[in-house]
């Protein structure tokens, strides 16, 4: 079900879980600012998603409320991941979805990561 990207923060969504070390995962990367692992239902060859390790619901929450060296670290590890994956040629695809029309199913901030075959101009 999508969520409402204006919801207090939940700390029982699976992210928070999965930051708590409560729940596995397929950690690729993390460091002081985010985790990275794999989506558990990959929609291209390389499924990433990125999540800061501070508690904010979406983009909206983060680019809001963030301190900037967050902000600053959060983006530089993913542009990291992506690099580290081998991922900058021949190209990826990053997507942060907010709310309940971009479908928005986890409210924890997490930016996906698509790469490994052609994306085409738009996902669905
Ligand atoms: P959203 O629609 O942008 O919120 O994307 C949520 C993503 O989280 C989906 O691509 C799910 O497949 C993924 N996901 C949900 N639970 C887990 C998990 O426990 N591990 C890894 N990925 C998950």
């Amino acid at each position: 079900m999508p969520i409402d990207a204006t919801a207090p923060y939940d700390d029982q969504n699976i992210f928070a879980k999965i930051l708590r070390g409560e729940i596995p995962n397929k950690t690729v990367y993390e460091d002081e600012y985010a985790l990275a692992f794999h989506d558990i239902n990959p929609q291209a060859p390389h499924h990433i998603l990125v999540i800061p390790k501070g508690a904010y619901v979406s983009w909206d929450d983060f680019s809001a409320n963030a301190p900037e060296t967050e902000i600053a670290g959060f983006i530089r590890a993913v542009g990291k991941v992506a690099r580290e994956a081998g991922l900058v040629e021949p190209g990826y695809r990053l997507l942060a979805n907010v709310g309940m029309d971009a479908h928005q199913e986890v409210p924890h901030l997490h930016v996906h990561i698509f790469a490994g075959r052609k994306l085409g101009p738009m996902l669905a």
